[in-house]
């Protein structure tokens, strides 16, 4: 799917005034103007008004200006694998052949897919992003760019490795645990100690694959076979007769400062785990579909209080990183959601889920002075959110 931009609008460190009329403005998913304009000084939002501005201003036309689109979990440095696996074949082997042709290709040849699928994100207006990197090569990329958020150093295995973190206004540096069963228990709860230390987020992938839920469950089947044959002692590991969510909630990992990323293999106990524990959920549909064939229960999470967001996992697993198109692919498979809700999931409950909803997520008083305009032609409010998230 391409996304039409006439243009997007990215005001940052101007001290100049400047009014931005368009013929909508979604200043939020419930907060819907039409005929407004942006007030805009110091690069942040100072006003958002009725009418056409009586003062010089820049007429966008008579589509929408919205916020910037917030990818919450990607993996740039697999953008090189965009269509070179297979997902017939079953995760395992999908996983096995990603680690080879992820080590054929080598750094430089990651390196430069990354600077093109950064350029493609930004031109899609997906300004913000939690970028997750276990190689470490993705950090100068996203500094150099437009695109702010939240790079991830993921860590797996068991060796606790010198980290670096950073809270910054622009790019922050965080850490990643990878998964419940990949990481020692050790090495999660201190990855998360130090996060929490800076007030950032951490973020995990938990339940999302079958042999994740058996081995954290039963403590036997392929995965323990596979740890085992490395050499890697488990014995000690806390876990047995319980899921992926109640292992890390019995690890103290569960609060609001952690992205619980996937959650497909969850049952009723879990989602409300998560919901008391006001850890934020990033889903990931299209790349769920493509690896396992199946789906997240987004509307029992919603029902339990919790407001997920949306990423796209790599593109290794998923066929772009637009959040234009995962918000496509989940109004298309799940009906009940409203798309108040879903256009909620691409942005303002991503900045949320990232830390930065005091900059971005909506065009609200204060917010970063950071929009896109979409030259779509609704028929009226209610026809106009079905329209941007159907991506037409
Ligand atoms: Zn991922």
């Amino acid at each position: 799917m391409n996304t039409n931009f006439e243009n997007i609008v990215c005001i940052e460190n101007s001290n100049k005034r400047e009014l931005h009329r368009a013929g909508w403005i979604v200043v939020d998913p419930f907060t819907i103007i039409e005929n407004g304009h942006l007030e805009i000084e110091n690069g942040l939002i100072k006003g958002v008004h009725k009418g056409a501005p009586k003062e010089k201003s820049i007429d966008h036309g008579p589509g929408v200006l919205m916020p910037p689109l917030v990818n919450a979990h990607l993996h740039l440095e697999l953008s090189a694998l965009k269509g070179a696996l297979p997902f017939d074949r079953g995760f395992k082997f999908w996983v096995k052949m990603l680690l080879e042709k992820r080590e054929a290709l080598g750094d430089e040849k990651l390196i430069k897919a990354a600077q093109k699928a950064v350029k493609d994100l930004f031109n899609s207006g997906n300004l913000y992003v939690g970028d997750i990197s276990t190689l470490g090569i993705i950090k100068p990329i996203i500094q150099d760019s437009a695109l702010n958020g939240i790079c991830f150093h993921e860590f797996l295995g068991s060796d606790i490795q010198p980290f670096f973190i950073q809270k910054n206004d622009a790019v922050s540096f965080s850490v990643a645990g990878h998964a419940p069963h990949t990481s020692s228990p050790q090495l999660l709860k201190a990855l998360k100690r130090q996060s929490k230390l800076y007030g950032l987020p951490f973020s995990i992938h938990v339940a999302e694959s079958d042999d994740e839920s058996e081995f954290i469950n039963d403590k036997k089947g392929e995965w323990a076979n596979f740890l085992t044959s490395r050499g890697i002692d488990w014995s000690s590991w806390d876990i047995g007769s319980k899921t992926s969510v109640a292992y890390i909630a019995d690890l103290g990992l569960l609060d609001p400062l952690t992205i619980a990323v996937h959650v497909l293999n969850v049952n009723n106990k879990d989602v409300e785990m998560l919901a008391r524990s006001k850890a934020k959920v990033c889903v990931c549909p299209r790349s769920n579909q493509n690896l396992h064939g199946k789906l997240p229960d987004i509307d029992q999470m919603i029902k339990k209080g919790i407001q997920p967001c949306l990423g796209t996992d790599s593109l290794a697993s998923c066929d772009s990183l637009n959040i234009f198109d995962e918000m496509a692919f989940v109004g298309n498979h799940y009906p009940k959601l409203d798309p108040e809700t879903i256009f909620a999931m691409g942005t303002i409950n991503g900045a949320r889920a990232l830390g930065i909803e005091q900059l971005t997520g909506t065009l609200s008083k204060g917010k970063k002075a950071q929009f896109l305009y979409r030259p779509v032609k609704p028929m009226n409010k209610k026809d106009l959110l079905q329209r941007i998230i159907s991506n037409e």
